[in-house]
């Protein structure tokens, strides 16, 4: 009797716990994702990166809760073709968002992000993701391919930059200073244009309100929002509360608005007990615009910024948070938005499309603290022209850009060579010294070049 009654314990125990262990073990849970991608912020912009007048303590206690990234790349250094790597994992050579004679799209553009290609809201979707885009757009604003044609269940944000359709003001004194009216910056929900044009100074905070209230209505299922600031792009507008709130003028006021933006987006995430359960990965689209001097931003010790495949220009400071997974360091190690797309869908049990070459990497070793970074090769591009290779500490240039209007560049030959943990700065060719390492850059470049296929620009259709 005994015996018997212990084996139907026993059974019991099996029945009942032994599903709930499989179920477990086959099923972990499932991250939600946020994405906050800050528009032409510098790597030395913050002050967790070392800016001495603007204070951004959000974002520095989210690095000091997560990990703080030293050698974080962009797919280009431009919007469009920027975002157009972080959205597929592809670099943009490969589905035409790129151009040598056109940076990015235009309000007169036809073009946009092919609907052939996979994007990460398309892959995060069909897992079962509730899915929002909030902010700037720039892959296309005619009907075919905004967000919502993309995998985005919603969009609330502006379709291209915030300084396009501008209007020339002359002076209002002779020999005053014209100035710009932004009189065509449309604020969109969905397909339909809500403000034109959309007032500026309070940009910020709408985008923030937007991105709390989706959080909250896809708290009890996994969501992924896409949260790409306008700020700090030229022109800088910040809401009355920021006024005058940095020490480093209208551009800190700025960057500290968005600072209190990602603070109040994590706020929501501890409030709702999300934070366990939710990575959050803050960067930006590419380096500082330093044509606009005291309006840009800074890519502090790098050389170079946007528009430019100097450090500076595709380097960007970059912070992944997901408390209780994530283990609190800096990363020394190479990484890109082109590795968001596969790292995510590894997490997120979703998959990445094996059709078609994808350029990013698997980075849940490194986050995970089980293992290095599987990326030590990086590839610049400036439109679809390959400027630069790096291989480990090495930086190859074949062209170099002498400023931001220069398209094509100056070409190099034999090519120029930097030691990048020796020199950031970019200020001393080695080329000399190394010629087997100028030997190994070239057949890794040359590899690289066999298997891409030129596709049309996209940019240049009107
Ligand atoms: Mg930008």
């Amino acid at each position: 009797m005994i015996s018997t009654a212990k084996w139907t314990v026993a059974a019991w125990v099996l029945a009942v716990c032994l599903p709930i262990g499989v179920a477990r073990a086959a099923k972990p849970p499932r991250p939600n994702v946020v994405i906050i991608f800050a528009d032409d912020l510098g790597y030395g912009d913050l002050s967790c990166y070392g800016h001495p007048t603007i204070n951004t303590p959000h974002l520095d206690r989210m690095a000091h809760e997560g990990q703080r990234w030293t050698e974080f790349y962009v797919a280009a250094s431009m919007c469009t073709p920027s975002r157009a790597g972080l959205m597929t994992g592809r670099l943009p050579v490969r589905n035409g968002m790129c151009s040598l004679r056109q940076h990015v799209l235009y309000p007169d553009s036809a073009g946009g992000l092919p609907q052939s290609e996979i994007t990460l809201a398309e892959t995060l979707k069909d897992a079962g993701y509730a899915t929002a885009c909030i902010g700037k757009w720039h892959l296309g604003h005619r009907s075919e391919f905004l967000p919502m044609k993309q995998g985005f269940d919603e969009f609330y944000g502006l379709p291209y930059s915030n300084d396009m359709k501008n209007r020339r003001v002359p002076p209002k004194k002779p020999g005053g200073k014209a100035s710009h009216e932004y009189i065509g910056v449309p604020l969109m929900r969905g397909e339909k244009t809500l403000e034109q044009p959309v007032d500026q100074t309070t940009l910020t905070q709408r985008y923030t309100k937007e991105a709390i209230r989706f959080i909250e209505k896809n708290r009890k299922r996994p969501f992924f929002l896409y949260l790409a600031q306008t700020m700090p792009h030229v022109p800088l507008f910040r809401s009355k509360e920021f006024v005058d709130h940095s020490r480093r003028g209208l551009y800190g006021d700025v960057v500290e608005e968005v600072d209190e933006s990602v603070g109040q987006v994590l706020d929501t995430l501890r409030r709702l007990k999300l934070d366990k359960h939710t990575l959050v990965v803050f960067t930006s689209d590419n380096g500082p615009w330093l044509v606009y001097r005291q309006r840009g931003g800074s890519a502090g010790l790098l050389r170079g910024g946007k528009g430019s495949t100097w450090e500076g220009g595709m380097r960007e400071p970059a912070i992944f948070w997901w408390p209780g997974t994530i283990k609190p360091e800096v990363v020394r190690q190479m990484g890109s938005t082109l590795d968001l797309l596969p790292t995510i869908a590894k997490l997120c049990g979703a998959e990445v499309p094996l059709d078609r070459v994808i350029d990013g990497l698997d980075l849940t070793p490194v986050l995970t603290g089980t293992g290095p970074s599987p990326r030590d090769t990086m590839f610049y591009y400036r439109g679809n022209q390959l400027c630069a290779v790096r291989h480990g500490p090495y930086k190859m240039y074949y062209f170099t850009q002498p400023n931001y209007r220069n398209r094509k560049g100056i070409k190099h030959d034999p090519p120029l060579l930097y030691n990048l943990d020796h020199d950031p700065s970019e200020q001393h060719d080695v080329a000399k010294q190394h010629p087997e390492v100028i030997e190994q850059i070239r057949e890794i470049a040359e590899a690289h070049q066999k298997g891409v296929t030129p596709v049309p620009s996209q940019l240049e259709i009107r």
